[in-house]
């Protein structure tokens, strides 16, 4: 087990632990949150055929050059309609937005731009071929559009629908165990006795889990007994295909996750220098990858998106531009002092926001790791190099998270 190593490393090993990969057809209906299992090309030309982008007139712009043309109306071109006028040379046919393009018209008048009176209409604007869409403009049939390990949110459902797909081959989500320790902890909605506390992070991490596009089973509170955590370990281990536990892996009497671990599982790794979230521990129970994640709820977030959610989004085979991911990185101008960490790389809670020349980041709560109104009131984390603070006006490294 190597221990005290950089983020970096603690990647590169924990990249040995794989998770089955399998694959599911699902509805077009059902595929948001997915992720792509093959890449998808378009079916169709889009557009599909010339068509306006405003209502007005269809109209050939060499006849309306001048001030004020008067043109005889032909006919109507409608969203959804195939018989089209001819637009001869004086003619001009009514079109309204998605309509095909007539025949003979290669311009588009607004209608804002026009007078009709009876069977003609004046023309009084521009007439102009840039409010036409062309066929195959946005989508070109059998070009390859998204790639594998593309995540599914909204533009995509749209665009997969507008490819003329119903269906598409997913990856199957992962299941990931969430397990909290601590013989402190109890649920939220019971009163709390001397030296309990409301367990939390595994809502925290289980919405993380389910942001990656994976699904998250909880297996609530396990007490620091070895036995108890032992047995919890086996179950995650045969029905999850990894397990992530917060708790317990500090230097502590009764950091059970980490003895057991040392004692009967395999593990890669242990503390990572990172601030907040130094103790994480990785490695393997039963087969199947463990992360023990440290106790603190803004270590455990952290170390989540830091290692947890790289790692997750490179078992998963997703893409590294289209799939999911917590956080991206910027570089933001400091407007205060913001200390660094010994030995560490320091992800300090910023607030990330757009100013005059670039991003600047602003700090707003205390930053202790067992504040989690830290993570609500910031969007982002410091990635100040170990030993090296920050001062203001420094444009530094930093994680934007989604
Ligand atoms: P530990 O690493 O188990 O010593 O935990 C470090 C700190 O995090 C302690 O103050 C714990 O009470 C707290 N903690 C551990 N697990 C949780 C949890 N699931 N929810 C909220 N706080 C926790
Ligand atoms: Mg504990």
């Amino acid at each position: 087990m190597e221990t005290s190593i950089s983020l970096e490393r603690a990647l590169a090993l924990a990249g040995s632990l794989n998770i089955p990969r399998h694959t599911e057809t699902i509805p077009l209906s059902e595929l948001s949150g997915r992720i792509l299992a093959s890449p998808l090309s378009s079916k169709v030309d889009d557009p599909a055929f010339d068509n306006s982008a405003m209502d007005g007139w269809a109209v050939r712009a060499a006849d309306c050059t001048k001030e004020e043309t008067t043109l005889q109306i032909v006919g109507t071109s409608r969203a959804g309609n195939d018989q089209l006028p001819e637009v001869s040379t004086g003619h001009a046919s009514r079109i309204m937005t998605g309509a095909p393009v007539p025949p003979g018209a290669d311009a588009i008048v607004m209608v804002e731009d026009s007078a009709e009176e009876g069977e003609i209409v004046r023309i009084l604007g521009p007439a102009r071929p840039g409010y036409i869409r062309k066929q195959g403009e946005n989508l070109r049939q059998g070009q390859q559009i998204l790639p594998t390990g593309t995540l599914i949110g909204p533009a995509e459902a749209s665009l997969i629908a507008t490819m003329g797909h119903h269906e598409a081959e997913t990856i199957s989500k992962p299941t990931i165990a969430v397990i909290s320790t601590g013989d402190e902890l109890i649920q939220p909605g019971t009163e709390l006795s001397p030296g309990q506390i409301y367990e939390s992070n595994s809502y925290g991490i289980a919405s993380l889990v389910e942001k990656m596009g994976a699904t998250a089973k909880r297996y609530g509170v396990v007490h620091d007994n070895t036995e108890g955590l032992r047995t919890t370990l086996n179950e995650a281990a045969e029905s999850c295909d990894a397990i992530l536990t917060s708790g317990g892996v500090s230097m502590g009497e009764w950091d059970l996750v980490r003895r057991l671990m040392e004692d009967e599982g395999e593990a890669l790794f242990w503390k990572v220098l990172i601030r907040p979230g130094g103790p994480p521990l990785c490695g393997s129970w039963k087969g199947t990858p463990l992360f023990g994640l440290p106790g603190n709820p803004v270590s455990s977030h952290v170390v989540f998106i830091s290692l947890v959610a790289p790692w997750l989004a490179q078992s998963m085979g997703t893409d590294p531009e289209m799939g999911p991911r917590l956080a991206d990185r910027v570089r933001v101008r400091l407007t205060e002092d913001i200390k660094g960490a010994p030995k560490k790389l320091c992800m300090r809670r910023i607030r990330i926001e757009p100013g005059e020349d670039g991003l600047v980041a602003t700090v707003h709560t205390h930053q202790g790791s067992g504040n989690i109104h830290s993570m609500v009131a910031h969007n982002g984390l410091t990635l100040l190099p170990p030993d090296t603070g920050g001062k203001a006006g420094d444009i530094i490294d930093a994680l934007w998270c989604r």
